[in-house]
């Protein structure tokens, strides 16, 4: 079988690895120049672990991650309100969450991809994929293309499947800081100016610490005063944000995006184009399990191509069957619980929905 990957995020990498490594001919074609990856951290729950080690990268994420097995939830002063032992979706063996550096996780799939002897094109895309041509003028004959380029796919636009990313509502400043000796686990602080004030380790010496907030009016904030909006929005928050705070310098690697979903309904394919990660479902990152379900597509969908050896409309209807009620209650709780942060009510019980969700993910997708 020869198979395109179109996209070099988690989703694609992930695939790339699973199927190289069996003996299938994969090309992956990545937009970007260079694999030098954009963002801060990641929380990567047990089921997204649990894939990482089928993958045989554990031991590299293992070492250069951080594992946690509960999150605080706290006042804006920093008093905790409570602690959630959290399930270990992955199984007994491997830790409940584990935070890291995004850029790290992207080197080490990336590497392993190589290994395994996917062959990978920088600097590339389709301008078409029925038939596949590149935009350097050349073609290919593929058996299976996917379309893992992210919430705003081009291959899904080539193909006709018209689901557009919708707005959530809220806005994410992220900064990747020094890790304060008592940041050791996930804290979340609720009831403060903003939505949500968080931080999770990524190592021994960074964490990730975020604010939630309403979206800003502004489309586009000059990179320049990201780090004095986000000082100042963190101004009235205490515990271990006395620490963070400082460290948000002019020149902290900050950034700041809005919170948008999407889930693509109908068939996940046209032909042999089938789509794969984001491209085909996103959710804002209130339980943090939207790299876990791309992880999961790969692991999914490599299992049954390996199985059937056929990439034909069956199994692209038993990939869409065996995943679309795991994705949908992931896209929803985590809409709800966003919802629950715009709009606080009696009702909302957000550690609950987090515990339900984490119990699903226990089970093998
Ligand atoms: C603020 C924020 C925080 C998050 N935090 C978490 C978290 O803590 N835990 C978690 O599990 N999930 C989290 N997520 C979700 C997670 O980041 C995504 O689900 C995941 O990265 C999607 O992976 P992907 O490979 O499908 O897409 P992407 O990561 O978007 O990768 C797509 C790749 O395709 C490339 N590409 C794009 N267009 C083309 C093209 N035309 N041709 C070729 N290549 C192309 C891009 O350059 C990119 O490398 C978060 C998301 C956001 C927005």
């Amino acid at each position: 079988m020869k198979v395109l990957i179109v996209g070099g995020g988690i989703a694609g990498t992930s695939l790339a690895i699973l199927l190289a490594r069996a003996g299938v001919d994969v090309e992956l074609a990545e937009l970007k120049p260079t694999w030098t990856a954009l963002g801060s951290g990641i929380t990567l729950q047990g089921n997204a672990l649990r894939v990482l080690r089928d993958l045989g990268v554990w031991p590299r994420v293992e070492a250069e991650g951080y594992a946690f097995d509960s999150v605080g939830i706290q006042t804006p002063t920093g008093e905790l309100l409570f602690e959630s032992q959290d399930i270990k979706s992955g199984g007994p063996d491997l830790p409940a969450s584990l935070g890291m550096y995004r850029p790290a996780l992207c080197s080490v799939l990336v590497e392993a991809a190589e290994n395994a002897g996917a062959e990978l094109m920088l600097g590339r895309t389709v301008t078409s994929v029925d038939p596949v041509a590149f935009d350097d003028g050349t073609t290919g004959e593929y058996d299976l293309v996917i379309g893992a380029d992210g919430i705003r796919s081009s291959v899904r636009e080539m193909i006709g499947i018209d689901t557009r990313p919708q707005p959530v509502g809220m806005g994410a400043w992220r900064a990747h800081v020094p890790r304060p000796a008592r940041v050791r686990r996930t804290e979340l602080m609720y009831g403060g100016p903003c939505y949500i004030a968080g931080y999770c380790p990524t190592g021994e010496d960074s964490i990730y610490a975020y604010l939630v907030d309403k979206v800003t009016d502004q489309a586009v904030i000059p990179r320049e005063r990201l780090a004095a909006m986000m000082r100042e929005l963190a101004r009235p928050y205490g515990g271990a944000w006395e620490e963070i705070k400082p460290t948000i310098t002019d020149d902290a690697p900050i950034n700041y995006t809005h919170f948008e979903w999407l889930l693509v309904d109908g068939p996940w394919n046209r032909g042999n184009v089938l789509l794969l990660g984001d491209a085909l479902h996103a959710c804002p990152p209130t339980l943090a399990q939207g790299a876990a379900q791309c992880l999961e597509d790969a692991s999914v969908l490599a299992e049954l191509l390996l199985e059937s050896g056929t990439a034909d409309q069956k199994l692209f209807d038993e990939f869409r069957d065996r995943r679309i009620d795991r994705i949908r209650t992931v896209v929803d709780t985590s809409l709800q619980i966003a919802r629950w942060q715009m709009e606080p009510g009696p009702d909302a019980d957000v550690p609950g929905a987090m515990a339900r969700v984490a119990a699903m993910m226990t089970a093998l997708p």
